[in-house]
């Protein structure tokens, strides 16, 4: 029997009053892979990802991570998920090495001194380990961000745009990490983005949404074939306007 996906998600919605953040959207992702949350501002993909989270309880709908529902058994899947976002930061004046330890305990990580040393390495954050978390600049913070979501060495890494505020240099570094990281552990990765050459790098599958609905699915070689572009930059554009095909649909 095929294994069921890593993540499933069934007619899900999230309103806020009349406000429809998310609006009946059903996806999967099959175990290993990497799809791409797309969109405009406000088109609902943080929202999406909080519910995945089991931050934030959904309107409607259903949600499935590896075979359990969230956010009802969200206590037994979450030791087998991360997450990282360059918008939510660690305590300030703790160094980086007792913030990523304060984690590693909460996450129940054995071996915590060993697992720093090796991501301190494979990030290249361990020349800032002693110094606060908040005297670093916004790169290295996100480094330790993630660094942090690498800690239990999750099944499932949910990333809001994991390469924002970057320079090219680091935001490489980072895209050569997480896909080391995935083919080390087989990880299954969803990530919300606004980069698009990143998109066509890193993501196997693309879920395009606009105003909490989802309007194009399918790899990125298939979505610039289907618009007739050369690359996700203009397939980005032309689905972000409501336009098919050099039609404008809406
Ligand atoms: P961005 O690319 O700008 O980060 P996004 O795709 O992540 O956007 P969301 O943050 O998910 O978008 O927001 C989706 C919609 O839901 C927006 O219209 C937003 O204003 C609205 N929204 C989000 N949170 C709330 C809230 N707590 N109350 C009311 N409306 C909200």
């Amino acid at each position: 029997m095929a294994e069921p996906p890593a993540i499933e998600v069934e007619d899900l919605s999230k309103h806020y009053g009349p406000v429809r953040a998310v609006d009946g959207i059903s996806f999967s992702v099959v175990r290993g892979a990497t799809c791409a949350l797309l969109g405009g501002n406000g088109a609902g993909k943080t929202t999406t990802i909080a519910m995945l989270l089991g931050l934030l309880l959904p309107t409607g709908g259903q949600i499935r991570i590896l075979s359990e529902d969230v956010p009802r058994h969200r206590q037994r899947v979450l030791p087998r998920m991360n997450f990282s976002s360059p918008y939510v930061d660690l305590p300030q004046r703790l160094t980086v090495a007792e913030n990523l330890t304060v984690y590693a305990r909460l996450y129940g990580v054995r071996h915590v001194r060993e697992r720093l040393a090796t991501l301190g390495r494979e990030l290249d954050i361990d020349a800032f380990f002693q110094r606060p978390y908040g005297s670093l600049s916004a790169g290295q913070k996100t480094r330790v961000a993630l660094a942090k979501a690498l800690l239990n060495q999750p099944e499932i890494l949910l990333l809001d745009e994991p390469t924002a505020s970057l320079d090219p240099d680091s935001a490489d570094r980072i895209r050569a990490i997480l896909t080391d990281y995935q083919h080390q552990s087989g990880a299954t990765l969803l990530l919300a983005s606004h980069n698009m050459s990143e998109v066509e790098r890193l993501c196997d599958q693309v879920v395009m949404l606009r105003a909490g609905r989802i309007v194009a699915t399918g790899t990125p070689r298939e979505l610039i074939h289907r618009y007739g572009r050369k690359d996700m930059e203009e397939v980005f554009l032309d689905i972000a306007r409501g336009i098919q095909s050099g039609e404008v649909v809406e």
